[in-house]
């Protein structure tokens, strides 16, 4: 979708560190990262975000936790030894910033809960 900075990335136009990409999801650094593995898994095709979702995109969500599982083992943070947090931002008062479905994998410390 034209201006879109995650399609972009997607598309190859914007730079990021890619760290897994899938027919169906592309998994990249986060450019402001939280915890030590701060990556975010977005399907290629362009959905706004989780309110959004339908059964139309099963194989995309499908692929968002395939992909967020992936990364989780290749960063060394998969459970049952280590563990990792999945977040998806919707919508103003949860600070969601970018209009394209991503979760957020983080991990590689101890996360808090409730969330701040
Ligand atoms: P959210 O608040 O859930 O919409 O998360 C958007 C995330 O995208 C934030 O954590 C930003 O740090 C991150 N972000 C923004 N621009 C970029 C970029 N060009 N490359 C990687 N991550 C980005």
């Amino acid at each position: 979708m034209a201006d879109c900075l995650f399609c972009g990335i997607v598309a190859g136009e914007v730079p990021a560190e890619i760290v897994f990409e899938s027919e169906r999801a592309v998994a990249f650094r986060d450019v402001n990262p939280m915890a030590p593995v701060h990556v975010l898994v977005v399907p290629r095709r362009h959905i706004v975000n989780a309110s959004d979702v339908t059964s139309a995109h099963a194989d995309d969500v499908a692929a968002l936790f395939e992909a967020a599982r992936a990364v989780a083992e290749a960063e060394g943070i998969a459970a049952p030894e280590r563990g990792y947090r999945l977040v998806m931002n919707v919508g103003a008062d949860a600070t969601n910033s970018v209009p394209h479905l991503h979760v957020h994998v983080l991990g590689g410390r101890s996360m808090t809960w409730p969330p701040g």
